[in-house]
């Protein structure tokens, strides 16, 4: 592996990138970031993935440090940089560097950083058979629409995961599902598609509209509302979507199966639509 970094205008290697300790990504955790997974060399959804970086700046009050063009080349340099067709490209911006003082500092140059790791989808053996995932009380902040390196929460709230051999938590706040610790949660109750609406309790995530623009393109029923937490343990199916994970049947929740204990069907027409989709998008990239 190459493993060459991008850092404030230059690249380098991985060992030789340096922040200052005042960098306020370190001190405050202020700073949002992005993940664009990359097949082929060609990043998925790039666009889309730009826009919710410039919704995460706007959320934070952050002026965005380059326009779409020069992020989609700085993407493009840090991908032919890097080993391998298929790639995660990680990037984040934070407030700078500057003397610690909660408020913002004044005529302070942002801190970019993106960096490339190989792109790692899920295991055959994880999309046929399912994983565990745990619930837990969603403790996090009330912005969780921003994409902000401050992850102290979903650290947390993985980590009881992992404790628990559970690949999520999925999270209810005042007896709604919101999201997983790192993914979107979708049900699926008598053969209809239910995700809860996007706003400040989740993240807006890519693969959540790609699931929601397959399955409404394939005329699958969908309905797009607050999920009670009864109606997430009493679910037929328990999905969890990200860019890396893609779309996971959950089939053990806390102690309980769910549904056959097996995939269930509209999982497995969600999994080979959405591979069906991604296969068509690199071709036209290609
Ligand atoms: N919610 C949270 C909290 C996440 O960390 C992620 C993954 N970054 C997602 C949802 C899924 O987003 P995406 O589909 O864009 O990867």
């Amino acid at each position: 592996m190459n493993d060459i970094v991008y850092l404030n205008g230059e690249f380098m290697p991985l060992e030789n990138a340096r922040v200052p300790v005042l960098d306020r990504g370190f001190i405050f955790g202020d700073g949002v970031y992005e993940v664009i997974p990359v097949y082929s060399r060609h990043p998925f959804r790039l666009a889309e993935h730009l826009k919710r970086l410039q919704n995460s700046l706007d959320g934070i009050r952050l002026s965005n440090p380059m326009s779409n063009s020069e992020w989609q080349a700085l993407i493009g340099e840090i991908i032919a940089r890097n080993d391998g067709e298929d790639q995660s490209v990680y990037f984040q911006v934070t407030r700078g560097v500057a003397k610690r003082d909660h408020a913002f500092p004044i005529g302070v140059k942002p801190t970019v950083f993106m960096m490339s790791t190989p792109l790692t989808t899920p295991a055959q053996e994880l999309v046929e058979g399912g994983v565990h995932a745990i619930t837990a009380t969603d403790f996090r902040w009330l912005k969780c629409d921003v994409k902000s390196i401050s992850l102290l929460g979903n650290c947390l709230l993985r980590q009881a995961a992992v404790e628990a051999d559970a690949t999520e938590a999925v999270l209810f706040r005042d007896g709604y599902l919101t999201e997983a610790s790192a993914s979107n949660v979708f049900i699926v109750r008598n053969g209809t598609l239910l995700a809860p609406p996007k706003n400040h309790l989740v993240l807006p995530g890519i693969t959540y509209d790609v699931v929601l623009e397959l399955a409404a393109a394939n005329g699958m029923p969908v309905e797009t509302r607050e999920i009670s937490e009864q109606e997430v343990k009493t679910a037929d199916e328990i999905w969890v979507t990200s860019s890396t994970k893609e779309v996971l049947a959950v089939t053990t929740l806390d102690e309980r199966t769910v549904g056959t204990g097996k995939p269930g069907a509209v999982f497995r027409k969600m999994h080979q639509l959405y591979q069906d989709y991604k296969r068509t998008v690199m071709r036209q990239a290609a």
